[in-house]
């Protein structure tokens, strides 16, 4: 199989700003395999948070496509061939991995959520997210944003956390969710919720720190929203310790390695009792089709990396209103470029 990987810089249609900073610019890195005449493509969307950059993903990929061999349909034994050559890579390991799936159901003239047996699940509706600003300014896009989307993701952590979620409620009955993105401390996130439970909030994400999961034990035994672990959720490692301590985790195909690292990840989940969401980072339609391949399996999607975008290269996944995902019947993850 041959391998080549470009940087693309995607802008965004307005500056994302959550509780760690801001980003006006994605840096995802497109990776193609061809075997045969036929090529597979997947995105990374590298984060500095979880160590990577574009650049570190340049050099990772000629690494990882030493582990590919000859069969185009070994995606498991590839997978674990790259686990065990890099330990953390996981976009990097992401962009291999959803090219192996677009090649191999490029090949089987399948898309991808055929060949894993996914037909027929009703995929769960996206979450719009809207990033931190003032609260009327918040409000202002949240109601704009409630004309498309039924569930919206509001970026929390800021001075103004309760007012943010009261003007938003006031101008929309759309589902909220929100994600504190690790800002709290457990105590401020118990009081918090009891303050936007009586709002509606659907959940709550990532109260606390990654590492501290007494914290987010505490918060779930005192809190009337479910909590969601996202940044403590980052491998399929990660999950037995969260039973119990958790409602859900946020799986991510660029925290886990891509499809199959993710579905390592569902299936802890559920033998664990957890729920689950699918999210993104801000990402192309590439690695947004590829995890809406599994969206079937998942309880809540998050899948609106590419909406943020100004423009997308690609195309894949089709949002309709309320924000229905439907899928590609096309070949692989369903991709191409938009016109
Ligand atoms: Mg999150």
């Amino acid at each position: 199989m041959e391998v080549s990987a470009r940087i693309v810089e995607l802008p965004l249609a307005t500056p994302f700003t959550i509780s760690r900073g801001t980003q006006t610019i994605a840096r995802n890195v497109v990776v193609e395999l061809s075997h045969d005449g036929v090529a597979g493509m997947g995105a990374a969307a590298p984060s500095s948070f979880y160590g990577e950059s574009a650049e570190h993903v340049m050099a990772t990929v000629p690494r990882l496509a030493e582990c590919l061999g000859d069969d185009p349909f070994a995606i498991e034994a590839v997978f674990d061939r790259m686990n065990r050559s890099i330990r953390l890579n996981p976009a990097a390991k992401a962009a291999v991995d959803m090219a192996m799936w677009d090649l191999a159901g490029k090949l089987s003239g399948l898309p991808v959520h055929r060949m894993l047996g996914l037909s027929g699940l009703a995929l769960p509706r996206t979450s719009f997210t809207i990033g931190i600003d003032d609260p009327g300014a918040m409000a202002q896009r949240a109601a704009e944003a409630a004309k498309r989307f039924s569930v919206l993701k509001v970026k929390l952590g800021s001075a103004d956390d309760l007012e943010i979620v009261k003007a938003i409620r006031r101008c929309t009955g759309a589902t909220i969710r929100v994600d504190a993105n690790a800002a709290w401390t457990a105590k401020e996130a118990v009081t918090l919720a009891a303050q936007i439970a009586p709002l509606g909030v659907e959940l709550l994400e990532q109260p606390v720190p990654p590492w501290d999961l007494d914290g987010l034990k505490f918060v779930r035994e005192r809190a009337a929203v479910p909590v969601v672990a996202d940044e403590s959720a980052v491998t399929w490692e990660d999950v037995p310790r969260l039973a119990g301590v958790v409602d859900g985790i946020n799986i991510k195909l660029m925290k886990c390695g891509g499809i199959t690292g993710a579905l390592r990840m569902i299936r802890a989940a559920r033998a664990c009792g957890l729920k689950i969401m699918l999210g993104c980072m801000v990402e192309t339609s590439i690695s947004i089709a590829a995890a809406a391949q599994i969206a079937g399996l998942v309880d809540w999607a998050d899948l609106d990396g590419n909406l943020l975008l100004s423009h997308d290269p690609w195309k894949g996944v089709c949002v309709r209103d309320g924000g229905e995902l439907v899928l590609a019947d096309a070949p692989g993850l369903g991709v191409s470029p938009a016109e």
